[in-house]
């Protein structure tokens, strides 16, 4: 039985760009930095961190835009929509915007990230919930969790 109904299919706002989720997410999560705030004009962005080998662009020439760092965000040349980020020094893995799935309505995020710098309203039903950014070694246990605990599409 596969749980997490794989695969996904996705696009940005103008639906030039599209992409394919083929690996079960490892973590969902929100992040409330500034830069978050700044890069989706909202409250916070959803993640689905995804394994790299589990995900695809399948239509369309994403381009570099944010800080253009060594962090990589990736968005549709056309309706600039922020679609994934490849993090940087984590090639494992690639975190893609939750709301750019066809059908995210069962997403949930799992972990929040930099809550010192999100907007008082901005709450959250996450399990785990960070300041800042946990130590590197804390990914491990929030993936061993989440793969027990995490939501699932419905
Ligand atoms: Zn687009
Ligand atoms: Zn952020």
């Amino acid at each position: 039985m596969d749980e997490w109904k794989l695969p996904w299919n996705g696009g940005c706002r103008c639906g030039q760009t599209r992409l394919q989720v083929s690996a079960p997410p490892l973590l969902t999560s929100v992040c409330h930095c500034i830069g978050c705030q700044r890069m989706t004009a909202s409250a916070f962005s959803l993640s689905l961190s995804i394994p790299s080998e589990g995900f695809a662009v399948t239509a369309g020439e994403p381009v570099i835009g944010g800080l253009h760092g060594a962090t990589r965000h990736y968005f549709c040349p056309h309706c600039m929509s922020w679609m994934f980020t490849r993090p940087e020094g984590m090639d494992q893995f690639v975190n893609v915007r939750s709301s750019m799935l066809d059908e995210y309505g069962w997403f949930v995020p799992f972990v929040e990230f930099w809550t010192q710098e999100g907007l008082p309203w901005a709450k959250t039903p996450a399990m785990y919930c960070y300041e800042t950014q946990p130590e590197f070694v804390a990914f491990g246990k929030l993936i061993e969790e989440f793969s027990r605990y995490g939501p699932r599409p419905t």
